[in-house]
C-alpha cells in the first residue's frame, strides 16, 4: 500500500480549479501519484489533467455525462481496493462529501474533511483542519498500515500547472444500479448584482440583528459606494437573495475592501473572502475568527460605528 490517488472533479466537460489544486497538495506527500478520471468520456480530461507531479492517469468510464454519486462511489471503491494508495485526496466539495466519507466508511479508512494542511511525517500522514467555527487548529496524525481518505479544502492550495509525462490506463468496473440521476442544471435566476465585481464590499452578517436593520446598512453601502453583500444567515432568513451571500456556498469575492459588519468569520464565510486586499472587521467578540484575517479590526458595536460612518458620508 502505497502513493496517492487524487479522484478528478469536472463540471459540463471542464475540469475543475480543485483537481489541479489536489495535484499540488499531493506533490509534498511524496509517492507515485495517480490521477483517477471519471467521466463518459474522459479522454479531454485525461490531458488536462497531465500536469507536472502526475504519474499515471486512471480512466473510469460511466455512462452519465455529469457526476452522479453511486458511479463514483463504485468507481473510488474498485479504485482503492485495486491501487492500494495510503493516501486518497478528494476536493472538500458538494460532489465529494456525496461519496467520499461512505467509501472510507466501508472500506475502513481514515478519513478527514475540509484539510487545509497536509505532510508525510516518517510513516504516518498528518492532516490539519479547524475546530470549533475555526477558534482552533488541530493536526490528525493517521498512522501507517491504514489507507486514508481525505478532502481537501478549495484554494487552500495553487493550482498545479505544466505539462506532465503521466502514463494512461483505464480500469473497468462493474456499474452500479443509480439511486439518481442527473436530469439538467438549472441556470440561477438572473440577479441585479453581481458581489464579485466590486472592489468595495459592505458585508453584513447575524450580528445586525434584525431584518428591519438592512435597510440603514444598504443605504450606508450606497453613500460609502460599497456594494452590500451578507453572509448565510441573512440569506436563510429569507432577508436578502442568495446572489449577494458571500462563502462557501455563496460567491467568492476579493475586493479591495471587505467591511464586515457582524459577520463571525466562520471557516464557509472566510473561504469566499479571505484573499480581499483590506478585511475590516467590526465585532463585539474578540475572539471571534474574523479577526484572525482582518488587516484591521475593531471590537465594538457594529451600530455605533454605522452612525459614525453615516456622519461621514
Ligand atoms: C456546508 C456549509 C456551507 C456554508 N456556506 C456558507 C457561506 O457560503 N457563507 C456564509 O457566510 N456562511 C456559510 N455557512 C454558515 C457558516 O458556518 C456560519 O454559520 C455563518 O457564516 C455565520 O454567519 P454570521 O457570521 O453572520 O453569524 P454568526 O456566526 O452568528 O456571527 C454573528 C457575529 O456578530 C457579532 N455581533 C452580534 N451583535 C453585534 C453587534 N451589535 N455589534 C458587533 N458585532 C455583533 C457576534 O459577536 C458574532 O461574531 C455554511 C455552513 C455550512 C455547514
Amino acid at each position: 500500500m502505497s502513493g496517492v490517488l487524487i479522484v478528478a472533479e469536472h463540471l459540463q466537460g471542464r475540469l475543475r480549479d480543485v483537481t489541479r489544486e489536489l495535484v499540488t497538495a499531493a506533490g509534498g506527500l511524496g509517492g507515485p501519484l495517480t490521477v483517477a478520471v471519471i467521466a463518459r468520456d474522459p479522454g479531454p480530461l485525461a490531458e488536462a489533467v497531465n500536469l507536472s507531479g502526475v504519474d499515471e492517469i486512471v480512466t473510469v468510464r460511466v455512462d452519465s455525462e455529469e457526476f452522479e454519486v453511486d458511479s463514483s462511489q463504485a468507481a473510488l471503491e474498485a479504485l482503492v481496493a485495486e491501487r492500494r494508495p495510503d493516501v486518497t485526496l478528494l476536493g472538500f466539495t458538494v460532489n465529494s462529501m456525496s461519496f467520499g466519507p461512505a467509501v472510507a466508511a466501508k472500506l475502513e479508512c481514515g478519513f478527514a474533511s475540509d484539510v487545509f494542511g497536509i505532510a508525510r511525517e516518517g510513516e504516518s500522514i498528518v492532516a490539519t483542519r479547524a475546530f470549533y467555527g475555526s477558534k482552533v487548529q488541530a493536526e490528525l496524525e493517521f498512522p501507517a498500515g491504514s489507507p486514508v481518505i481525505l478532502l481537501l479544502r478549495p484554494t487552500a492550495w495553487s493550482p498545479a500547472e505544466g505539462p506532465g509525462q503521466a502514463t494512461v490506463t483505464e480500469l473497468q468496473v462493474s456499474p452500479r444500479t443509480a439511486r439518481s440521476r442527473h436530469l439538467e442544471f438549472v441556470e440561477a435566476p438572473p440577479s441585479d448584482v453581481d458581489i464579485t465585481t466590486s472592489d468595495f464590499l459592505l458585508s453584513i452578517g447575524r450580528g445586525i440583528g434584525e431584518r428591519e436593520n438592512i435597510e440603514q446598512f444598504a443605504a450606508l453601502a450606497e453613500k460609502m459606494g460599497a456594494t452590500l453583500s451578507v453572509s448565510r444567515p441573512i440569506v436563510d432568513a429569507g432577508w436578502m437573495p442568495s446572489a449577494r451571500q458571500v462563502g462557501q456556498s455563496g460567491k467568492t469575492v476579493k475586493p479591495k475592501v471587505y467591511l464586515a459588519f457582524g459577520i463571525s468569520g466562520a471557516v464557509q464565510h472566510l473561504a469566499g473572502m479571505k484573499t480581499s486586499g483590506t478585511i475590516i472587521a467590526i465585532n463585539t467578540d474578540p475572539e471571534a475568527a474574523i479577526f484572525d484575517v482582518a488587516h484591521y479590526g475593531a471590537v465594538i458595536d457594529l451600530f455605533s460605528v454605522a452612525d459614525e460612518l453615516e456622519k461621514l458620508f
